[in-house]
Formats: C-alpha cells, sequence, structure tokens
C-alpha cells in the first residue's frame, strides 16, 4: 500500500444514515471535499489506524473507504468507526485520522449477521495490529500532538 501511511483532518459531517449506528458502529462520515483530497487510486476496502476528534485522546479506529451510494457509487465516501465509547455525538467537530493498514476489500454480506460478525472481526484485528510497537509509535505522532497546542475547532 503507497499511500499508507496516510494522514488526514476534517470535519464530521451527516452521513446517508445507512444504519451504522443501529449495527452498534458508527461511522464519522467525511465531507466530499476531503475525500476528494485523496490519492483517486487509494483501494475502497477496510482500515486500521489512529483517531482523534478535536484536542481529545487519541483512540484505535477502523476505516472503511467504499463506494458512494448517494453519488451512484462514482464518488468514494471515507467513514471512521473510532473504538471508543463517546458521551456525545461530535458532528461538527475536526477528525483527524491516520490510516496504516489495510485489512480486507469491500465485500457483500448475505445476512446482516453475517455483516455484524465480519465488521467485529475487523475491529479486533485493528485492536491486535495497533498494539505492534511498529504501529503504536504512530499514535505518537506529531500529527496529533502539534507542539503549542492542538487543532482548535470552531465550535
Ligand atoms: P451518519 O450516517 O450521520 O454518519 P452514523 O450512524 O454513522 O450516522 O453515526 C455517526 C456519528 O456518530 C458520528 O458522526 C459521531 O458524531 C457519532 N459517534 C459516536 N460515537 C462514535 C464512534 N465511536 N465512532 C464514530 N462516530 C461516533
Ligand atoms: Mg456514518
Amino acid at each position: 500500500m503507497r499511500h499508507l501511511p496516510y494522514f488526514c483532518r476534517g470535519e464530521v459531517v451527516k452521513g446517508f444514515g445507512r444504519g451504522s449506528r443501529e449495527l452498534g458502529v458508527p461511522t464519522a462520515n467525511f465531507s466530499e471535499q476531503v475525500v476528494e483530497s485523496f490519492p483517486s487510486d487509494i483501494p475502497t476496502g477496510i482500515y486500521y489506524g489512529w483517531a482523534c476528534v478535536g484536542n481529545g485522546d487519541v483512540h484505535k479506529m477502523v476505516l472503511s473507504i467504499g463506494w458512494n451510494p448517494f453519488y451512484k457509487n462514482t464518488k468514494k465516501s471515507v467513514e471512521t468507526h473510532i473504538i471508543h465509547t463517546f458521551k456525545e455525538d461530535f458532528y461538527g467537530e475536526i477528525l483527524s485520522i491516520a490510516i496504516i493498514g489495510y485489512i480486507r476489500p469491500e465485500k457483500n454480506f448475505d445476512s446482516l449477521e453475517a455483516l455484524i460478525s465480519a465488521i467485529q472481526e475487523d475491529i479486533e484485528e485493528a485492536k491486535r495490529q495497533l498494539d505492534l510497537p511498529e504501529h503504536l509509535k504512530l499514535k505518537e505522532d506529531n500529527f496529533f500532538h502539534l507542539p503549542g497546542g492542538k487543532i482548535v475547532n470552531n465550535h
């Protein structure tokens, strides 16, 4: 994966309400502009990495780069599930992510149960990978810990 690690920051916007929250895996969506700034040849699929909301702590995450149904699958969407329980939603806040590794391509599932268990496996795989020293060190990257105070968001 020649684009990795890939660092990116942007506002969390409303997604298309595909029910990720109902599956127990809310996904913070990036705006179309942020998605367009991604390398166009980055493969769709599931990735793992680190994420931070506003000035908050850095958490493990799993990320989906997929085809955006709103644009008849001609544009990509980028959605981050942070492996952490937040007290509140954070729409409008700045999400910073480091995409580190690839887990698997996009897939279609025969049932909701199969989808949910695949997501749970992705989360477990992300947790294991991110505990490796070479991946753990990116949690401390200056990208997340800017000198002289971190990112100020507009809320
Ligand atoms: P949408 O379709 O608007 O993206 P989701 O059901 O995917 O709705 O929920 C995403 C929203 O849930 C995020 O924008 C964020 O505000 C909130 N949220 C709460 N906890 C998390 C989490 N652990 N990871 C990602 N988003 C979360
Ligand atoms: Mg979402």
